[in-house]
């Protein structure tokens, strides 16, 4: 039996709980919030599978549709074992209570999302990751009751337990006690989710901050593609938060157009035909990031009935968001930061290159390339997650004593407490946010990027200064060098990459470049960052 340490519990860190407890080992699974507060409970549209693959569409095709729309950079074989077990694991989910939307016939319903040959995408109206999360919450604490799995919420990651290059636990934080304590493994899971919080407002959640990437590549792991950050076309601007009007709105028919001379131009129509408005989205957001424009999403000629079946969260959102009836007007819509392709840099076992330290979900760097299909993260997220509890099952380690590191860490967390900041930290954070939005927006350029690491070096250079405010939650304290170097390190993988290639569109060098056909790792050294290419499947941990 192995002792397993997951941090993170959404829909990837929930997987592997279940799969890694199922076999008898024994998993303490770590979150600031509950599962039902992930951001995964968010996710709409739904999750890619070929069901029927006697059918017109093949599970060959949806492997290649996911390179393709990946723009040829993802491994084959890691796509290839992605898209196989989509089947299997989609019926998993309904075994296990996901109900999804079924047709007339009662066959389980599919939709069409940007990128794919043929409607793959199974949901349950436009809350699949709330129907998910439920089912596997309920599977976990059917476990928990078994004892297998110890569910820890209110507590943060601190640090990994890292020497030698092995991991023997991590460090957690917990709000309660305001101490951070040791807590060793035979193998620990970051399941953290994406880089969010970087960029202030995205469609996404806030507790996605990159700080354990970030923590953890100063220790030593690697990451990968950080420059490949997904703007989903179609959002609408909140005082809180970019609201996401999913894909499944254009799924079900929803057509963009723009104004001109009072007509309305239908501009990915005109530029790609009928299936236009479902290119992928690094193509969409870049031709409504060309028009210059305010451009709007119609599906009021879908009928009332349809769109209350169909699509009611949309119609919900934007009559409270935007006060419009989406059965009668147009909705104004802008891309915003939505996903992000880059992480962990994992091998086809989702183990980094640290022994015994696994990464899953959308903090792994895998299966998207340059740019994902909308409905292939729910299925990573669940592949991932089952894809590292089997190789990790069995593992074995002896810890070393690490009480001398923790007294040490609390010795600092004390000290900093008695100091006062200039700085409150949720200003610098502000200032990083306009930082990366202005460096890293759809089209980047040499020098605003070196603007952006230029700025992001000043804040790393008074981050002592303002370590501690007190109004906030310590934790937004201390992990704010973490998230500044993993700002940092997006920016030089952004810099690296001299080509434009799905959702990384450069100014200064327009096209695609054969060189540059491969995943960009990026490794921290005493402080100096490296880059270098690597085909995906060749990345070994
Ligand atoms: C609005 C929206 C709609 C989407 N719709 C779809 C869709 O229809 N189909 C699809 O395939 N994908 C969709 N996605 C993407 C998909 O939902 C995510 O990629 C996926 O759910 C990520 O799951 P995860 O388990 O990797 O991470 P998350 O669900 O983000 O979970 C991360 C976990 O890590 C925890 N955590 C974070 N920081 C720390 C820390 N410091 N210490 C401890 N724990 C920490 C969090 O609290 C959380 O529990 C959507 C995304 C958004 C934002």
């Amino acid at each position: 039996m192995s002792r397993v340490l997951i941090i993170g519990s959404g829909i990837s860190g929930l997987t592997c709980a279940i799969e890694c407890a199922s076999r008898g080992n024994h998993v303490i699974l770590v979150s600031p919030f509950p599962s039902e507060r992930s951001q995964s409970v968010l996710a709409a549209g739904g999750i890619n599978a070929v069901m029927n693959p006697d059918g017109e569409d093949s599970i060959k095709q949806h492997i290649e549709d996911t390179l393709k729309g990946g723009c040829y950079i993802a491994g084959e074989k890691a796509v290839t074992g992605l898209c196989t077990s989509a089947p299997e694991i989609v019926s998993w989910l309904e075994s296990l209570g996901t109900v999804f939307s079924r047709d007339n016939d009662g066959k389980i319903a599919t939709r069409a999302f940007g990128g794919q040959s043929f409607p793959r995408t199974h949901f349950s109206g436009t809350a699949t990751g709330k129907q998910i999360v439920t089912a596997l919450v309920m599977e976990a604490r059917r476990l928990e009751g078994f004892g297998f799995i110890e569910r820890r919420f209110w507590t943060d990651f601190y640090s990994g337990l890292i020497r030698d290059g092995v991991c023997y636990g991590a460090m957690l934080y917990s709000e309660a006690t305001r101490n951070v304590e040791a807590v060793t493994a035979d193998a620990v899971v970051i399941a953290t989710g994406g880089q969010n919080a970087l960029f202030g407002k995205t469609t996404g959640s806030t507790q996605c901050d990159g700080y354990v990437a970030g923590k953890l590549f100063m220790q030593g792991a690697e990451l990968k593609n950080l420059e490949f950050i997904q703007y989903h076309p179609t959002t609408i601007v909140t005082e809180q938060k970019k609201m996401l009007v999913s894909e499944a709105a254009r799924g079900e028919g929803g057509r963009l157009f723009y104004e001109e001379d009072g007509k309305r131009v239908y501009f990915m129509e005109d530029k790609f035909g009928p299936k236009g408005n479902l290119m992928p989205r690094d193509i969409v957001s870049r031709c409504i990031h060309e028009t210059g424009r305010q451009v709007y999403l119609d599906v009021s000629f879908l009928g009332k009935d349809k769109i209350r079946k169909r699509i009611p969260e949309i119609y919900d959102l934007c009559l409270k968001y935007k006060g419009l009836d989406i059965t009668k007007t147009p909705v104004p819509v802008v891309p915003s930061v939505h996903f992000f392709m880059g992480g962990f840099a994992v091998d086809l076992h989702h183990r980094t290159n640290i022994k015994n330290l696994y990464a899953i979900g959308e903090c792994a760097s895998m299966y998207h390339g340059a740019n994902r299909l909308g409905g292939n993260s729910l299925l990573a997220a669940i592949y991932s997650g089952k894809t590292a509890a089997c190789d990790l099952c069995g593992r074995k380690t002896d810890a070393p004593d690490f009480s001398s590191e923790v007294k040490t860490e609390n010795e600092k967390l004390e000290q900093k407490r008695k100091s006062e900041s200039r700085f409150p930290v949720m200003y610098v954070r502000g200032l990083l946010a306009d930082t990366v939005n202005s460096s890293l927006g759809i089209v980047r350029e040499k020098g605003e990027l070196e603007n952006g690491i230029s700025s992001v070096d000043y804040y790393l250079s008074i981050a002592d200064k303002i370590n501690y405010d007190r109004s906030e939650l310590e934790y937004f304290n201390y992990s704010l060098e973490g998230i500044l170097t993993l700002a940092k390190a997006v920016l030089i993988s952004a810099s690296a990459r001299q080509e434009s290639r799905g959702a990384h569109i450069r100014s200064d060098f327009d096209d695609q470049s054969e060189e540059y056909r491969a995943a960009t790792v990026i490794s921290y050294d005493g402080g100096a960052f490296r880059t270098r290419l690597t085909g995906e499947d060749d990345y070994e941990g």
